[in-house]
């Protein structure tokens, strides 16, 4: 009885203590998260609880629908329209005045997964790996597979160190004498528990807080970019411009979803929006860093799939040097991403890319600083504006 009473006073307590903050923190760009069984509030800025969502959501190439899910919820109030193409492409609409030109924003859904390709006899699971992920961070990661009956946990396997020689210990182990462990003893019992040829999977890692602003997850690529898509693209709400923003699939496959995504669009400018790798760690030559944390969002001239447009590189820097919004470029041109689709679609579209600076993309986890995600969304914006107006 006096337990239960002790309850009621504290749990009101708690409801009166929240609904207080809750006032104080209105208007603000903060969410409360509360732990009434430990009296625990925090408070979480409004793009990392996205960021959190879709760092966490299950999407490798192929399999994009969670991420599309946790989009729509995000977005379909602030669109005039909201549809879903064939493919898996999610586009939000948002028509403005009549006159200005049709800017389409893109960011990939998918990230870089496992696909499996045949089950051992004692049920191991050999694998290939969807889009880029080299062989020498694959040993004893942690994976997450979406099989029939739902997930499974595994491990990327091999024999013991013990077992090895010393040459077998010192050198890379190719993908082919790897297997995913889930824990099952033989065929049969990796079938039962849901595990198909073709079932698909990606690195498990749950998105972590690690301080002073740095955020450790997986799937940064380019969830950090979907995260900029649904910050500008909220941002434009009351705006007089003609905005399409697209998530995309398939882009660690080749670019695949923007091909279609942009042939339907038919927009007169396209900005890819990315987590681009860094590479400001130790043992690195200067010249091959290309972008810093913290150094702001990166702008690319020149990758393996486009030449960024002079309009939409000149448009970029100005608003960056007006608005005072650090920038940086991308100074190593590799890699690729959607303006490669975008820029060859039908009479070809001034298309570039800005990212956020994510280090080790592509493996298991990556790290990211809030400056550079907001950084983005805000170079993003002005640079909507002023592509506009021209
Ligand atoms: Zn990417």
């Amino acid at each position: 009885m006096l337990k239960n009473l002790k309850f009621h006073v504290s749990n009101s307590i708690m409801t009166l203590f929240l609904h207080m903050l809750k006032r104080n923190f209105q208007g603000q760009n903060l969410t409360l998260k509360t732990d009434r069984k430990r009296l625990l509030v925090t408070t979480v800025l409004k793009e990392i609880e996205l960021l959190e969502k879709l760092s966490n959501a299950f999407g490798p190439s192929g399999n994009e629908e969670d991420v599309a899910e946790i989009l729509k919820t995000e977005l379909e109030e602030y669109a005039d329209e909201t549809r879903v193409d064939k493919l898996g492409n999610i586009f939000f609409y948002h028509n403005g005045k009549e006159g200005y030109p049709k800017v389409m924003l893109s960011a990939h859904m998918d990230e870089v997964g496992f696909i499996v390709t045949f089950i051992e006899e004692n049920g191991f699971l050999r694998f290939e790996t969807l889009g880029g992920i080299t062989n020498n961070i694959l040993l004893g990661q942690r994976v997450l597979l979406k099989g029939e009956k739902g997930y499974l946990k595994g491990i990327i396997g091999t024999k013991p160190p013990h077992i090895m020689t010393l040459e077998e210990q010192n050198k890379v182990i190719p993908r082919e004498d790897l297997f995913i462990d889930i824990g099952a003893d033989n065929f049969n019992q990796a079938q039962e528990k849901g595990a198909e040829v073709g079932t698909l999977g990606v690195f498990d890692v749950e998105f972590t807080d690690i301080g002073d602003g740095y955020f450790r997850g997986k799937a940064f690529d380019d969830r950090a970019g979907c995260t900029v898509l649904a910050e500008a693209f909220k941002s434009m709400k009351d705006s007089p411009y003609n905005i399409v923003a697209v998530g995309s699939v398939q882009e660690e496959l080749g670019l695949r979803g923007a091909r279609t995504a942009a042939w339907q669009v038919d927009p007169d400018y396209g900005l890819a929006l990315e987590g681009t790798f860094v590479a400001d760690v130790p043992n690195t030559r200067p010249d091959r860093v290309s972008s810093k944390i913290k150094g702001g969002p990166v702008i690319t001239i020149l990758d393996k799939t486009v030449f960024t447009h002079p309009v939409i590189l000149k448009t970029l820097i100005k608003v960056g040097r007006e608005e005072a919004i650090p920038f940086q470029f991308k100074k190593v041109p590799m890699g690729g991403t959607d303006a490669g689709a975008i820029h060859l679609t039908k009479a070809g579209v001034p298309s570039g890319t800005v990212a956020v600076p994510c280090r080790y993309i592509h493996g298991p986890a990556s790290i990211m600083h809030i400056e550079d995600l907001r950084n983005a969304i805000k170079l993003v914006t002005e640079f909507i504006k002023a592509i506009s107006v021209k």
